[in-house]
């Protein structure tokens, strides 16, 4: 199946995004975390302050303010007004401190630890009106809870706060008073902000390391497949310049060091296998004289013309290889004398029916002369000998006039 070439590249482009969106979503949850762990802490911190104040109030006291009437003249007013004044400033963040107490479904300030002379100020039995329903609601599950509330950011006409509601009273107490402990929601904010930048900036690092290493190793497996296509390509070089280094460059068959190791092998197997190997040496008849009369140029288009007529006709098993100058020899393994001199004649047939003209042949056209010799090998050093037979044989078709296969 044809594989698309893009696929590498589709696959790498997929795996950025799905990492892209990872690290978007791990970005976004940490903020958010880092957010509400801000939250948590200053809450936790706001609920400190308040809980501390509470402790350090006479409840009997704020009690009884409650069930008498307003009077900032009072000596129960001037004392928990001057309680919750300390308690407003053990914490700079703190901006208001007051008491609060239900009168049907609204809330009364007791007492206000602003300054008389402020505009916020509120004095005793004012009703507490204007305000965010975050705050009512914050106000109420306080008293619900009977456990301190932290309420906004929120806007009232004095501008934007976060409240710690913190009840004095218990449920059943005829009268429910809440503590008000308020900080500036722009400090609350700068705050959560403070922690957010941590978050963003720890995001940013891994983002970073997760990206860098993502790249390393992106570049890493780029690298390794280009060595790998290198390593593949040098290998069909070598393989390339193998083959071209066993191939006679004129005649385009198997070239003398490949003749050698060829009918090595083929002896040691027939050796082995005790089956025959049969050889044939091939020479052109008066070939000096062709040169002489046509040049060497044509005298090598000739050459190269009857060894791949041989190469042609031979078995895919036969190997034809150039022996020198204008001899050849063909191995045919497994093959008997009468069998290499039939195929030898079908050769010297087929370069006699190419009819080359030669005015100096005997003829008038190229020929060859072809010595045949096959053996079952007996043992290793015996293959020079028959090399030698074929060659006696060649010699014995050239004393013939040529033009003739000679088997020995
Ligand atoms: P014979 O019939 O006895 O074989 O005669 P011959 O002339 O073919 O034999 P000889 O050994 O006297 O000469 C061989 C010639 O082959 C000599 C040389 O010019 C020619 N020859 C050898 N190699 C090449 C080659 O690569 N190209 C060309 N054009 N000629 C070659
Ligand atoms: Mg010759
Ligand atoms: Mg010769």
């Amino acid at each position: 199946m044809r594989r698309l070439k893009t696929a590498p590249a589709l696959r790498t482009a997929g795996l950025v995004l799905v990492l892209l969106a990872l690290l978007i979503v791990t970005t976004v949850l940490l903020i958010r975390w880092t957010s509400s762990y801000a939250r948590s802490e200053m809450e936790t911190d706001l609920g400190a302050i308040s809980r501390t104040a509470v402790s350090l109030l006479n409840k009997q006291r704020i009690q009884k303010l409650a069930e008498a009437a307003p009077d900032p003249k009072s000596p129960e007013f001037i004392e928990v007004r001057s309680e919750l004044m300390r308690v407003r400033g053990s914490a700079p963040a703190v901006r208001f401190v007051y008491l609060l107490a239900r009168r049907g479904d609204n809330f009364i300030f007791l007492v206000d630890a602003e300054p008389e002379d402020s505009p916020s100020y509120s004095p005793p039995g004012q009703v507490l009106a204007n305000i965010d329903a975050k705050n009512t609601l914050g106000i109420r599950r306080a008293i619900a809870k009977e456990e301190v509330v932290v309420a906004g950011p929120y806007n009232d006409q004095w501008g934007r706060w976060v409240s710690a509601l913190t009840p004095i009273t218990q449920r059943d107490d005829p009268i429910s008073i809440v503590l008000g402990v308020d900080v500036a929601a722009d400090h609350w904010d700068s705050e959560i902000k403070h922690y957010r930048k941590f978050g963003i900036l720890i995001s940013a690092l891994v983002s970073a390391i997760v990206l860098l290493s993502a790249a390393m190793v992106f570049m890493e497996q780029r690298s390794r497949r280009k060595l790998q296509s290198e390593i593949a390509h040098q290998k069909v070089l070598e393989f390339k310049l193998r083959e071209l280094s066993q191939l006679d460059s004129l005649t385009r068959v198997a070239n003398r060091r490949r003749f050698d190791e060829v009918y090595e092998l083929v002896w040691r197997q027939a050796l082995v296998a005790d089956i025959p190997v049969a050889l044939l040496m091939v020479d052109l008849d008066k070939f000096k004289a062709y040169n002489d009369a046509y040049g060497h140029i044509a005298g090598d288009h000739t050459l190269n013309c009857v060894a791949q007529t041989i190469a042609q006709l031979v078995r895919s098993n036969d190997l034809v290889a150039r022996y020198g100058g204008e001899e050849f020899v063909v191995v045919l393994p497994g093959t008997t004398e009468p069998t290499a001199a039939t195929i030898a004649e079908s050769l010297r047939a087929a370069v006699d029916a190419l009819q080359l003209p030669h005015s100096r042949a005997p003829l008038g056209h190229i020929t060859i002369s072809i010595g045949v010799s096959s053996k079952i090998p007996s043992q290793l050093s015996a293959q020079e000998a028959l090399l030698a037979l074929a060659d006696r044989a060649l010699y014995e078709a050239k004393s013939l006039g040529g033009n003739v296969v000679i088997s020995l």
